[in-house]
This record gives structure tokens, sequence and C-alpha cells, in this order.
């Protein structure tokens, strides 16, 4: 239909938004032989990509709104991630306390056969009921807790994922500018001129696109805006949810899932080896920048949710880091925030079957990779003729690792006498590329300055050089959360340290 448009364009597909949907579509895009740009207005990951739960779930709860598509999908994603990118993505067991005020046994046991069942299953064990006390699954529960059920999911560096997949999307030939904002497009003969804005300098440039996705998240109304299109009434709903972060509350490898009065569950989940991440919330908000921080009121909710489990409680003085994130929600018109739909939409402009504009509503990290299928099998009669799905089976970058403990003590050996700490963290974060961030050090003085927490300047250079890093938060919280284990003297240092190499 519009081959010929393609041509006269200089891309096939612009993609705006930097977040795991955007990195995900402009992947699977480009390597389809699509020619792409995706551009990003701030840092990879630094919406709602980076300020999830980080989980790879099926989404249990969302049985009890009868979401099976979606659990369907998310349940078989688990196995898929955790073959694409074993180093940021691990199996984790959870736990459910159970007591007589909860969701009877039986109604929990029939969600949890169907969570068995509903998605192929390879690797991850099934569910069972455990009996309390139990030597690892009560582990800092109240002991007035008879029982528990015990489920598989995995979890994930949500921000890492995203700027991995932004990195195979570039070495697959996209083109991806970060710091560059979308400023508006209008159609001219069957093709998308666009206008881009470095936020750095203020420059701005004009492209041109065949088809633009516009992949915005909790802004992606404000994008339409500057987009000519039919109304066609579909709307975001955001919904702010908000972590915690508190020493651990218990030393093993599981996390929690633990039921409120309110119905709601909140998760327990071991975070960065000394912590335990407690989340989320559900607040409607009416603009991304209502959302920015945690409020009084969601910290003490997680606390007093946490409370009513955990032997030992825990108290706002235990409160390390907060963050929180914008959920951009499809409207499908219910009241209450958590029973919102968490599926995705995809709603599609065009003039005269040309110059497509397709945005998405929802979604979950879980499912981006699914969601991109489905943007390119929407697009396809507008874009020029392109290669079959090639998702399923790849690699991430740094995921091609049969087994993940045998790389990792590969590692070890080849650096003997680094401290453990940093060649951990650089197996956790760059995978099978851990080798080529570290060189040929001999030594550990020979990755240059140490910042603390494992953190050296050989692999912020690589930060730099391969992973559009450009400020200290984009590496401390982003890219690594090296940030959480410093102190407030070690960030000061690296922002300063940043700082300097940026006027150089
Ligand atoms: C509290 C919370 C917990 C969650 N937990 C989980 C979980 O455990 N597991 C799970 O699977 N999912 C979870 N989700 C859902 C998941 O995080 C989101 O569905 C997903 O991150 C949305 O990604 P996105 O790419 O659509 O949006 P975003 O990550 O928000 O990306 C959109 C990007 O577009 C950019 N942008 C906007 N306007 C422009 C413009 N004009 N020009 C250029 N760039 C622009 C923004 O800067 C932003 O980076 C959670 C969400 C929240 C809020």
């Amino acid at each position: 239909m519009s081959a010929q448009s393609a041509r006269s364009a200089e891309y096939d597909l612009l993609v705006i938004g930097g977040g795991i949907n955007g990195a995900g579509i402009a992947r699977d895009a480009a390597g389809r032989g699509l020619k792409v740009l995706e551009v990003e207005m701030a840092d990879l990951a630094s919406a709602t990509s980076g300020w999830s739960s980080k989980l790879i779930h099926g989404g249990l709860r969302y049985l009890e709104y009868y979401e099976f598509r979606l659990v369907r999908e998310a349940l078989e994603e688990r196995e898929v991630l955790l073959n694409a990118a074993p180093h940021i993505v691990r199996p984790m067991r959870f736990v459910l306390p159970h007591d007589r005020t909860m969701r009877p046994v039986w109604m929990i046991r029939i969600g949890l056969w169907m969570y068995d069942h509903l998605g192929k299953r390879v690797s991850l064990p099934g569910s069972h009921t455990v009996p309390f006390p139990h030597i690892e699954y009560s582990a800092g529960l109240k002991p007035e807790i008879r029982s528990g059920i015990v489920y598989s999911d995995c979890r994930v560096d949500d921000a890492r994922l995203t700027i991995l997949t932004a990195m195979s999307a570039r070495d697959k030939g996209a083109t991806v500018l970060t710091r560059t904002r979308f400023a508006g497009a209008k159609r001219e003969n069957g093709v998308w001129h666009a206008e881009l804005e470095d936020v750095r300098t203020g420059a701005r440039k004009a492209v041109t696109a065949t088809a633009i996705v516009n992949a915005a998240g909790p802004w992606v109304s404000s994008v339409l805006e500057g987009v000519p299109h039919r109304a066609t009434g579909a709307k975001v709903r955001l919904v702010k949810g908000s972590h915690i972060v508190v020493p651990k509350v218990h030393s093993l490898g599981h996390a929690c899932i633990l039921q409120n009065t309110d119905k709601r569950v909140i998760f327990v989940i071991p975070f960065e080896g000394k912590w335990s991440l407690i989340g989320t919330t559900d607040v409607p908000v009416a603009t991304p920048e209502e959302a920015v921080d945690i409020t009084e009121k969601e910290t003490d909710y997680l606390i007093e949710a946490s409370n009513r489990f955990l032997a030992k409680p825990i108290s706002r003085a235990d409160v390390v880091w907060t963050f929180a994130g914008v959920r951009p929600l499809y409207d499908d018109g219910k009241s209450d925030p958590s029973s919102i739909t968490r599926d995705y939409v995809l709603e599609l402009d065009d003039e005269g079957g040309k110059a497509p504009v397709l945005s998405l509503f929802g979604g979950k990290i879980t499912t981006y990779r699914c969601l991109a299928e489905s943007v390119l099998e929407k697009l396809a009669p507008f874009l020029p003729p392109m290669g079959p799905k090639w998702t399923k089976d790849a690699h991430l970058p740094g995921g091609d690792m049969p087994n993940y403990n045998a790389f990792r003590d590969e590692i070890f050996d080849r650096y003997k006498g680094f401290p453990r700490e940093l060649l951990d963290g650089v197996v956790r974060r760059h995978g099978r590329r851990a080798g080529a961030v570290l060189g040929d050090a001999q030594r550990p003085d020979e990755l240059g300055r140490n910042f603390g927490a494992g953190l050296t300047e050989r692999e912020v250079d690589w930060l730099v050089a391969e992973e559009w890093a450009e400020t200290a938060d984009d590496i401390l919280w982003r890219r690594t959360k090296c940030g959480l284990h410093m102190d407030a003297a070690q960030r000061k240092a690296f922002e300063e340290y940043m700082a300097g190499r940026k006027r150089a």
C-alpha cells in the first residue's frame, strides 16, 4: 500500500518513548529490517519503566478480574524473558501467608491451579501449600500465621531490561536518541514530517517517517495533541504506585505477597542483597507530574499492610529509599483504580491508508515483547515488507549464557584478587559482556577510580560509550543501583566526577 511513500521517508518508523514499550517496538522493528528512529525526551527508563515492582509475573490477582488473555501471555513471557536475559531476570518463589480473614484457601488454590496451567511452564516450579512454621517460608512472618501458599514468578531489573532492549535495537540498526523530545508532526503527501528537539541545547530538527508509534506512556495523550488524528475517545488513566525500601525482613531468597484488609495485595521482595522492596499503592492522579514522590499516607499504608504479617514490625525510621511511578492504563471506565484493566490497547489512526500513528495504552513490563509484535502486525499494511517475528528465542545483550552461576564463576576465576562485590555487580548488570566491560585488567586499580559499591571508572566509561549514560543519576539509579549502596559523600563525589567529565 505505502511501500512507495516508505522509500520517500527517512525512517519507516518513528517511535516516541524510551520506556520498555518504545524500546521493545524499536528492537523488534529494526530486527525485521525496518529503518527505525526511537526518541526519548529524558533518559531511557526514566519514567514508569524504571519505577515498577520489578516483577515478570502472570499477575495472580488479575484472574479475579477475568483477564485470562493477559495472564496467559504474561505467564508464558516469564520463560521467554528468563531465557533472553538470565542475568537480569531471575526466578523467584512467592509466599502468600494465609489467615482466616483472607480469600478462602480453596479459592486461592483454584487461582494458582490456573496460574500453573494457563501458560507454558518449563523451568519454573508449580505452586503448593505449606503448613507453618516452615524452615524457609515462614521466615520473618508472625508465628500465629498457620499456613502459606508458595508459587513461582520472576524478578527483573526493569531499567536495565529497558536499556538492554534499546541496545539490542541499536545493534539491529535502529537509531536511538535520548534527551530528544518529539515536539509534533504533520502529514504531507502521505508521510509524517516530525519535529524533534534536543532538550540539552534546545536545537530543533525535522525528520520524515512513514509511521509513528506513540509509546509515550503517561504522556500518550499530550503527544497525541501534537499530531493530527481522528478522536477515538481512547483515554489514558494515570494511576500512581509507590514503593518503600527497608532493611531486609528475612535473609532468604523468596518474596511475600500480602493480602491487605482492603483486598489489595502488596509485595515484599528481596532487593539488592540488603533490603526488602515493599509496594505498591494505587492512587489516581491527573498528571504524571503529580506522581513524582511517595506521600506520607502511602508510606503509612505500606507499613501498616506489611505489619499485619511481619514478626518484627517496620516503621518510618526503617525506610532507606522510596520511589513512585505512574501506570498509563487504558481507561475502561472502572472507578476502582485496582480493577482498571492492566491489558494493553492499541489505537490506530491513518489518512487514506497512509501515515499511520499508533498509540498504546496500558501494558506491563512482562508483556512488552508481545506488545511489540502486536504493534508491528497492526502497522504491517502501511510499512515496507518486513521480516517475520524473531524476538521470542533471541537473547538480549549479555544474555547468551546457558548457566548464570557457572559464568559468574568463570569471571571470578579470570579476575582473581578482584573484589567479589565488584565482579558480582558487573556480571549481574552485563552478563556475558562482563569480560568486555572489565577488559584485560590484571589488577583492580587498572579499572581506574573506584567510586564505591563496586562501581569503577572502567564501567562508567562503558555505560557512557555503550548505554547512553550522561548524568550521575543515569548511572547510580538506572544503569546500576549503586546509588543505594553508596553513602551521601560517595554519591556527591560521583556527581562531581560526572559533572567534571561533562565539562571536559
Ligand atoms: C508502581 C508500578 C508497579 C509496576 N509493577 C510492574 C511489575 O512488577 N511488572 C510489570 O510487568 N509491570 C509493572 N508495572 C507496569 C509497567 O511498569 C508499565 O506498564 C511500563 O513500564 C510502561 O512502559 P512504557 O514504555 O509504556 O511507558 P514509560 O516507561 O513511561 O515510557 C514512556 C517514555 O516516553 C517518554 N516521552 C514522553 N513524551 C515524550 C516526547 N514528547 N518525546 C520523547 N519522549 C517522550 C517518557 O520520557 C518516557 O520515558 C508497574 C507500574 C507501576 C507504576
